[in-house]
């Protein structure tokens, strides 16, 4: 199915178009780590310091309180809290507590509500292990791969080693796991060119993580350019040793969201376009440490666009005027667009033209094949063999996708 031109009808504004809304809740607005790729505070956009440190707990009542109205006039069932930063656990354990009491008094008799954080682990203190485990809020850590990996960008602010730390708190929390099995970690991995994947798979494991997620770094598609390019084979090539030492282990319970992922394209080939009645699964919200909303910033990449879109006040937006603005549907229309130059593509199915942020160009907007094209290219065309090499159907993989290497 081309996704090229699918424009959809699905408007958050109404009732009953979203399933589950995300809200990613930044409750410290500063962090202990000074990783040189991070999108939040090394790419521009400097506007996380000017708001408060930290969320008050009359703030985050007041949005609890807020999203309580709002999820109830748009007939929203699901709510996801995902406390982040900065680094949340720059937050007291003892406050994040209560702020986890005020959305569950406002919000978790009627809605299905869950809570998740994403860390550096190096703060994890036991009173922050209590606080997750009384309200089951599930944990994912961020680490590179292995020392020197890890060690390549994410130091703190007078360029120490943060490994030993992140390791550490993601030992303590597998092994909570097994009187509390809400405690078992996810991972986020930044992915680099320079990385054995297929080490950093196995070193993982070692750890016991189930749960791993990989992230391509910030960039836009202003950033092309021969040497990125190179960059992006290289990357291509590391979620292949990813792929293929997943497939090694042979282990269902080993998640890695890409994968997944990949592999329904294979079982089922998907758009994701909306009908009409359809539900949007997951719709992301920020929320700030000011009392604010905002769109999803891991658009912040697309700076000169992004910078230019703003936020609202809850104090004089309800959660559906912040949703009748232009800006979500002009996100949803661009996510439903395959970008004109990649037609013709073999991997249009799974690949949809890449993330936003990663099709971001000044002069054409989100009309650009993702600067991580060679990336999926690469790593599409490498699963297709890879597969047919372990007696998947050749004949099925070219029906889906044409020639095995049409990259
Ligand atoms: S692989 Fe490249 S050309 Fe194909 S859909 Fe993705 S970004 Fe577009």
């Amino acid at each position: 199915m081309s996704l090229a031109n699918t424009s959809t009808a699905w408007d958050p504004a109404e009732p009953d178009a979203i399933q589950c809304l995300q809200i990613v809740y930044k409750i410290a607005e500063r962090c202990n780590l000074n990783c040189s790729y991070c999108y939040y505070y090394n790419m521009g956009d400097d506007t996380a310091l000017t708001r408060p440190a930290r969320a008050s707990l009359d703030t985050s009542e007041a949005l609890a309180q807020w999203l309580a109205e709002g999820c109830r006039e748009l007939g929203i069932p699901q709510v996801h809290i995902a406390f982040h930063g900065g680094e949340p656990m720059l937050m007291r354990a003892s406050e994040f507590a209560r702020i986890c009491g005020a959305f569950e008094r406002h919000l978790g008799a009627k809605f299905d509500l869950r809570f998740s954080i994403q860390t550096n682990g190096t703060l994890l203190t036991e009173g922050w292990i209590e606080a997750l485990r009384q309200y089951r809020v599930s944990v994912g850590v961020s680490i590179d791969g292995m020392r020197a990996d890890h060690d390549r960008y994410r130091l703190d602010h007078q360029n120490r080693s943060t490994f030993e730390a992140t390791e550490d708190a993601i030992e303590r929390l597998v092994a909570e796991s097994a009187t509390s099995p809400s405690m078992m970690p996810g991972t986020i991995s930044v992915l680099d060119q320079q990385i054995d994947y297929a080490m950093t798979y196995r070193y993982l494991r070692t750890l016991g993580v189930r749960t791993m997620h990989f992230l391509l770094p910030d960039r836009s598609a202003d950033d092309a350019s021969a040497l990125v390019e190179v960059e992006a084979e290289r990357i291509g090539n590391g979620l292949l040793q990813l792929f293929r030492a997943w497939l090694e282990e042979d282990n269902p319970d080993v998640d890695i969201r890409f994968i997944r992922e990949a592999l329904a394209h294979f079982e089922m080939g998907a758009g994701d376009a909306l009908g009409p009645t359809e539900r949007k699964k997951n719709q992301v919200l920020v929320a700030r440490s000011d009392g604010s909303v905002a769109i999803d910033d891991s658009l912040i990449p697309a700076l000169d666009w992004y910078s230019g879109v703003g936020d609202f006040p809850i104090t004089t937006h309800s959660l559906r005027e912040v949703f009748s603005a232009p800006v979500f549907a002009q996100i949803e229309e661009a996510e439903h667009t395959l970008p004109e130059a990649c037609a013709g593509c073999a991997w249009t199915e799974p690949c949809r033209g890449g993330d936003l942020e990663n099709r971001f160009a000044r002069a054409t907007g989100f009309n650009n094949p993702s600067v991580y094209c060679r990336t999926y290219k690469t790593l599409y065309a490498g699963i297709c063999e890879t597969l047919v090499n372990n007696g998947y159907p050749a004949n099925q993989v070219k029906a889906r996708f044409g020639e095995l290497l049409h990259a």
